[in-house]
């Protein structure tokens, strides 16, 4: 960036230490360029003057602006505790403005009879307009000040923030910030060549800044929207394909040539169950990857209960069958206990050795993985984090697989690429389905197979909302369901705050079950994160021989665990959970060949997006469409986990879910541009580099950074 972007914000006239310092904390901004990087969310049209009678619920979060006279004014109670409150009125009605806070400023500048712009965000309030804090200004300054846009942007802001830096004051400020980048043309020089920017219809770089901050019209502001939005995804799509280009450069990669014993006694005689299809072409497309002579890097999507597990573990003994070790990683102790106990089972006279490796694996166990493992000995390692400690070291590593990948951090995934010499093929599993925008973009240097069929005779899960006074009903269900011989799930939600509350919720359940469903007619097992892993293996596996009813559980079965005469799954406050949470807690029932039920919990009082998001549960089972629900619904910063893993993932202006055409032909223009110059390194694409460099942080599986 050129000096101008780089002058901090504090000399900005209007800032000062203070304000300053609350920019950089609230949202980031320290230097001119920060603050011109912040694009409007949302624009007002200053040039609209509503009429009061027009206002209504439907504008209550929306910013309006009123011309009105001051019909009364008084100030209400002593002190710190005092507010202003001002009765306005215009032809069509009365409204009222409060003040909270610089009461007896304000009120000295209010007079009454005068007639004033009033400009602020309406609430209802019985039956009457009522604006808090709104913008107030005498009439004729109003109407003789000159702006720049009719159009006014609203800049995202938080709670102190706003405190300190009004709507109209952030939108001054930005302006001022804009008039010292005017008279500097070297500030955002021009990154797309003339022939690039004729090609898609751009306009340029200093255009798009200033028709995003002050709109000529709303046909610029159009341009300069899809503009910037140009430019960040090629920034995003730099970085991806560089990457994967470096990587298809770099060639190597084992060949798994043979089908051998162990694959082939599997499939003919241990199989305990024909493939479906897409298992089948997965399969194939995996055994494809491993005999090009390039490294595998294979994404495998497929919804909860697809049958991921068998494909793992075939493409496994692809390995061993080709002299080569391989591993699998599951983000669980439960998840990893369950792999080992099918897996080793399935390998038992094929001549393959399995063995599994967790943090609370004891010393007799540790010693067999790690001795096994480093002497050749062991073919398959199954376990968690555990794997990647320093002291696990194979013997020829050639295959890695990863379950529900995005419970892992990058550096975790990373770690275990290096667990040999040549980078192993790997294998990333998740069945939390992705947009294609999304994969196209968390996962731009990625293959991707998807399992969309469920083994056969699963019928679909009927899924339902209860409120909470309906609780009685949804007892003698369970009742009904256990007295059949069927087991239920009842899961409360965690939240990361406050862990006591969490686990207070899910005692006192726990105790009001007990109470519902007595011993000794029923029995409950409790399952739940603080649990020591014993105990919680001992919950997990009573409730897997069936000899508890009930599980009660926290969100840590939401992975993976299989309990085929499991058929109901209660989510309790389950407005409390995600889009995608919720469909991977009611994968966990529907696995056996009987109905199975979905009861999501919730109190009386809704959120639209809680609402909308148990209507979408109710009406479908497929997770790539609520996957796609849940990225409208949420923006993709939160979804898929990136939030939990605390992976930054930010776009400014982008949208995932609705800019895959933009995704497609920036992908498209990268490419171009990378198959000459892989590094950015020539004078003309140095502009472009920088756009590249400020997506180098994203978080999508990499492979390259290990090196
Ligand atoms: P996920 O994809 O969620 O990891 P799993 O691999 O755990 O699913 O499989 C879910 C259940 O379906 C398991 O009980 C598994 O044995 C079973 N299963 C997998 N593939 C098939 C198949 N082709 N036919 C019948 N059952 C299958
Ligand atoms: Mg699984």
């Amino acid at each position: 960036m050129t000096g101008v972007l780089n002058r901090e914000v504090k000399y900005l006239s209007g800032v000062g230490e203070a304000r300053a310092r609350l920019l950089e904390r609230e949202v980031g901004v320290r230097t001119i360029g920060d603050l011109l990087s912040r694009y409007p969310y949302r624009y007002i049209d200053r040039s609209r003057v509503f009429a009061i009678s027009d206002i209504d619920e439907t504008l209550e979060s929306t910013y309006v602006q009123i011309r009105c006279r001051v019909v009364g004014k008084s100030i209400i109670g002593e002190g710190a505790k005092s507010r202003f409150t001002v009765e306005v009125c215009d032809p069509t009605g009365v409204a009222e403005l409060t003040w909270f806070r610089g009461v007896k400023w304000i009120e000295k500048r209010v007079e009454l009879q005068r007639e004033y712009m009033v400009f602020g965000r309406p609430q209802m309030f019985k039956g009457r307009v009522s604006i808090v804090h709104p913008e107030i200004e005498p009439i004729e300054v109003a109407l003789s000040r000159k702006v720049e846009s009719s159009f006014q942007g609203i800049y995202s802001t938080t709670e102190s923030l706003s405190q300190a830096i009004s709507v109209k004051m952030m939108h001054t400020l930005v302006y001022n910030a804009w008039q010292l980048v005017a008279s500097d043309s070297s500030a955002f020089e021009e990154p797309l060549s003339e022939d690039m920017r004729r090609r898609h219809g751009l306009i340029t770089l200093r255009e798009a800044i200033y028709n995003i901050h002050f709109p000529q019209s709303a046909e610029r502001l159009k341009q300069a929207q899809y503009r910037l939005k140009f430019d960040e995804l090629l920034g995003v799509q730099l970085t991806i394909q560089a990457r994967r280009t470096s990587r298809h450069q770099r060639g190597g990669g084992f060949r798994f040539l043979r089908v051998g014993e162990a694959f082939n006694t599997f499939y003919r005689e241990k199989l305990p169950f024909a493939l479906t299809g897409a298992q089948q072409r997965v399969i194939k497309e995996i055994r494809a990857d491993m005999i090009s002579g390039r490294q595998m890097n294979r994404l495998l999507q497929g919804d909860v209960g697809s049958g991921k597990t068998m494909v793992a573990f075939m493409s496994m003994l692809l390995a061993s069958d080709n002299g080569y070790q391989a591993c699998i990683m599951a983000p669980t102790e439960i998840l990893a206990r369950q792999h080992y106990a099918n897996m080793a089972r399935m390998a038992e006279g094929i001549g393959v050795t399995v063995a599994i490796l967790t943090g609370s694996s004891k010393a007799k166990e540790r010693r067999v993985a790690l001795e096994g493992i480093a002497s050749g000995k062991v073919d398959i390692l199954i376990g968690t984090h555990a794997l990647i400690e320093d002291r696990v070291k194979f013997s020829n590593l050639g295959y890695v697989v990863i379950d529900e990948q995005h419970r892992f951090g990058v550096e975790q995934r990373a770690k275990l690429w290096t667990k040999n010499l040549e980078p192993p093929h790997i294998l990333v599993m998740t069945a939390t389905p992705i947009p294609r925008t999304l994969a196209m973009t968390l996962y731009g240097d990625l293959e991707v197979s998807v399992i969309d069929e469920l083994p056969p005779g699963r019928k679909p899960i009927r899924t339902y909302h209860y409120y909470d006074s309906s609780r009685l009903r949804m007892i003698g269900f369970l009742r009904e369901q256990i007295a059949l011989g069927r087991q239920v799930y009842v899961v409360y939600p965690l939240i990361k705050e406050s862990e006591k509350m969490d686990y207070k919720d899910l005692y006192d359940g726990f105790e009001s079950m007990s109470r519902d469903f007595p011993l000794p007619k029923y029995r409950i097992a409790v399952c739940h994160g603080k649990m020591k892993p014993e105990d919680k293996d001992a919950a997990m596996e009573q409730f897997k021989r069936g000899q508890a009813d009930i599980l009660i559980a926290t969100s840590v079965i939401e992975v993976g665990v299989d309990v085929p005469n499991a058929t109901v799954m209660v989510i309790e406050s389950s407005e409390r959970f995600g889009l995608s949470q919720l469909h991977q807690l009611r994968g966990r029932v529907g696995r056996g060949g009987e109905q199975s039920y979905c009861i999501l919990m919730t109190g009386d009082k809704l959120s639209k997006e809680g609402r909308a998001r148990l209507e979408a549960m109710c009406s479908t089972n497929d997770g790539f469409k609520l996957s796609e629900l849940d990225l409208r619904l949420r923006g993709a910063g939160d979804i898929h986990g990136t939030q939990q893993s605390g992976e930054a993932f930010e776009l400014s202006i982008a949208n995932l879910a609705t800019d895959s055409q933009i995704m497609e032909v920036t992908r498209e223009e990268a490419l171009a541009i990378l198959d000459k110059d892989v590094n950015l390194e020539r004078v003309e694409n140095q502009l472009l580099r920088r756009l590249r460099d400020r997506y180098r942080r994203m978080d999508y599986i990499d492979f390259s950074d290990i090196s």
